[in-house]
């Protein structure tokens, strides 16, 4: 429930001076695609690079938050759009505090992703669509996850058992099954460059 007696405090440093202290505008690498599509191999290679590049990125990854912020949630749909709900709304205060958010979630759902882009602002948010087939996704199945969902020991499977919607319009569509994982890096960080998100330090 919104509090009416609560106000929204704005900073006093405006999004040109950011730029020009931290070297980088906040920015959200919103990642979404299969289970063992690469968000978590990709998301934790960009922020390394962009660490060692002097810029401050910080990867918020879907099992990690799964132990803590979001543990008392499930995989039914009304738990999922909690899910983003909640990582949208750190997403956005790591962005206030400067960081460049790399989001690493199968968040299925094309609402809860436009939710994500409202609640962190459109010109914050690059959706990032790791297109890759589920043959080569059940292929690679680092975690025996498919493995698992086949045999009808995991419910709510994504891609199995629950749907995926694919992204109609995202900023970056990345066919994972067609390249290394560093080339797919290098093509985020590129747009990053490109857009001025990152300013060369
Ligand atoms: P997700 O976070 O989407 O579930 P993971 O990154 O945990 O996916 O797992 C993807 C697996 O696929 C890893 O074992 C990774 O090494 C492997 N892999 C093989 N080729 C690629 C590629 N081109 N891009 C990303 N991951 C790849």
């Amino acid at each position: 429930m919104p509090n009416n007696n609560i106000t929204w405090h704005d900073t006093k440093v405006d999004s040109a001076t950011r730029l020009n202290l931290l070297g980088h505008k906040p920015v959200t690498v919103w990642l979404t695609g299969l289970s063992a599509s690469g968000k978590s191999t990709i998301a934790f290679e960009l922020e390394k690079l962009l660490l060692h590049a002097g810029h401050n990125a910080y990867v918020l990854d879907g099992d990690n938050i799964r132990h803590g912020l979001c543990q008392d949630l499930g995989f039914s749909e009304k738990d999922r759009h909690e899910n983003i709900r909640r990582i949208a709304e750190v997403a956005k205060l790591m962005n206030n505090a400067g960081l460049i958010v790399i989001s690493a979630f199968i968040s299925p759902y094309i609402k809860d992703r436009e939710s994500a882009r409202s609640i962190i602002g459109a010109g914050n948010f690059v959706e990032t669509f790791l297109d890759t087939p589920i043959q080569i996704c059940e292929n690679r199945d680092p975690k025996g996850l498919y493995r698992k969902a086949r045999a009808g020991e995991l419910s709510n499977f994504t891609g199995i058992s629950a749907p995926y919607e694919s992204p109609t319009n995202p900023e970056l569509r990345l066919e994972t099954g067609q390249m290394t994982a560093d080339q797919s890096v290098k093509i985020i960080l590129d747009y990053l460059f490109s857009q001025k998100f990152i300013l060369p330090k």
